[in-house]
């Protein structure tokens, strides 16, 4: 097939990550990954359908990241017996989840709200001053406090370190209050100690959800707490985990997606730009583009993702909105003057990449953190994650940022041509 502009949208998280344990090609029972789900296995459907063929199966789930933690509520009410492996705990808040009052949604629903709903999340996500919290969920509240924390401060502690500790104070506070809940819903004590969350909120994804501590009260649901071990091995007929061997007919992989792997590997296919010049060369020292979107050598084609733009990694969706809006602006522009090719100047692209490594680097999942895909594993992230951040003013000024850019109607940085420059054959 041919396109004149190609735009990939291949997901930031959608190739599939299985655990490294050992046996895991041994074991003869059934299994299948959270995001290839084998409903002819376990019946039901996506709609929410019962899963009546767990009736009298033994089903184990890896993982307890934010997958499982959506998945279990429907296995533990489903499976004769459910084995939960956790190598740490996920925290899970409330998530207040109710239908929608219809009364309300009318009186907020005026023209544009969608817009003004993204912008103010983000403002009160990600440190803004916004005056009013219209989306009221567990990350902006997470935010809110540490803010209203901040904001106790005397004005002589409001230094840095100040700075630094209030969160710190606050993050304690919202972790005991999570920890707290998992001793009001889980009966058994032994199983609410192990779900409890012992590390700072943002060292692992938050979660939020209201019917996941509830389903260990489930007579046939079993969490394997292994203290940050993990499964010791998976064998002909089941999973070894504190030295105990559980067997098990169906096990399920919720062990998360790759993050941050290279582009080439997630995406399935590498890019040839001008001159048969590949976007696996192109990064080979680390990813370069402007706003995340354009890059040199390799005309008509976009990338939608928020890696280099706001990287608002809480809310995907702003960052796919916005990129959408600047490649229509921009393929429009292109027809509209007659252009046959768009491409980001060499020049561009290096300063914009020069403005993103000014900024403070990446301010959630350190190295001191429990592993998760935050922190890469606890693994090091190699020379080329240091590109793997945003704007440094933070993800409203870089949507401020770019909504002046596509205003202004210069499109600097790109430069359109009227013939195409050789492509290789
Ligand atoms: C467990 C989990 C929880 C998440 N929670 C949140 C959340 O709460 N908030 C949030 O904002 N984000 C969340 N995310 C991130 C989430 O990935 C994004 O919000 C959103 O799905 C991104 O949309 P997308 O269209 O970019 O990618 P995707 O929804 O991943 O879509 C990419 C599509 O491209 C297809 N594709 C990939 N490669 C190729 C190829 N070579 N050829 C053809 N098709 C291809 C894929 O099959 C897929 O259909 C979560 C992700 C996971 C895994």
């Amino acid at each position: 097939m041919r396109a004149r502009y190609v735009a990939m949208a291949n997901g930031p998280l959608s190739r599939p990550k299985l655990p490294g344990i050992k046996g895991i090609n041994d074991y003869k029972g059934h299994t299948f990954h959270t995001s290839r789900w084998d409903y002819n296995y376990t019946g039901g459907d996506a709609n929410g359908a019962p899963m009546t063929n767990l009736q009298n199966k033994r089903v184990a789930i890896i993982g307890t990241g934010a997958t499982s933690v959506q998945c279990v509520p429907h296995l533990a009410k489903s499976c004769e017996t459910l084995y939960v492996f956790q190598r740490t705990p996920s925290s899970v808040d409330v998530r207040n989840n109710q239908p929608t009052d219809e009364d309300w949604f009318n009186t907020i629903a005026t023209p544009g709200w969608q817009q003004r709903w993204l912008e103010n999340f983000t403002a009160n996500q990600t440190g803004g001053m916004a005056s009013e919290d219209l989306v009221m969920d567990g990350w902006t509240d997470l935010s809110r406090r540490i803010q209203a924390r901040i904001r106790t401060l005397p004005e002589a502690e409001r230094t840095p370190h100040g700075m630094m500790a209030a969160w710190e104070d606050s993050d304690y506070e919202k972790m005991n209050e999570i920890r707290a809940r998992v001793d009001d819903i889980v009966k058994d004590p032994k199983t609410a100690e192990g779900l409890k969350a012992w590390y700072r909120q943002l060292c692992k994804r938050p979660c939020f959800h209201d019917d996941y501590l509830d389903s260990f009260n489930e007579p046939g649901t079993h969490l394997l707490h292994t203290d940050g071990k993990g499964v010791e091995q998976i064998t002909e007929t089941g999973l070894v985990a504190n030295g105990v061997t559980y067997e098990v007919d169906c096990i399920i992989y919720a062990s998360g997606f790759e993050v941050g792997t290279e582009h080439k590997r997630r995406a399935g296919f590498d890019l040839t730009g001008r001159g048969g010049h590949t976007l696996s060369d192109h990064w080979r020292d680390g990813m370069k583009t402007l706003h995340g979107t354009h890059v040199h050598g390799f005309p008509n084609a976009f990338i939608v993702q928020p890696t280099q733009g706001a990287n608002l990694i809480s809310n995907v969706p702003h960052n796919l909105t916005e990129s959408g809006q600047t490649i229509a602006l921009t393929v429009r522009h292109t027809l509209d003057q007659g252009h046959q090719e768009v491409e980001v100047t060499d020049d561009a692209e290096a300063a914009w990449v020069e403005i993103l490594l000014s900024g403070p680097g990446r301010m959630i999942g350190s190295q001191d953190c429990t592993p998760g895909y935050y922190n890469n594993e606890g693994l090091d992230p190699g020379p080329g994650a240091k590109f793997h951040v945003g704007y440094p003013q933070g993800a409203s000024a870089y949507f401020e940022y770019l909504k002046q850019w596509r205003s202004c109607g210069q499109f600097s940085g790109l430069s359109f041509r009227d013939k195409p420059e050789a492509f290789p054959d």
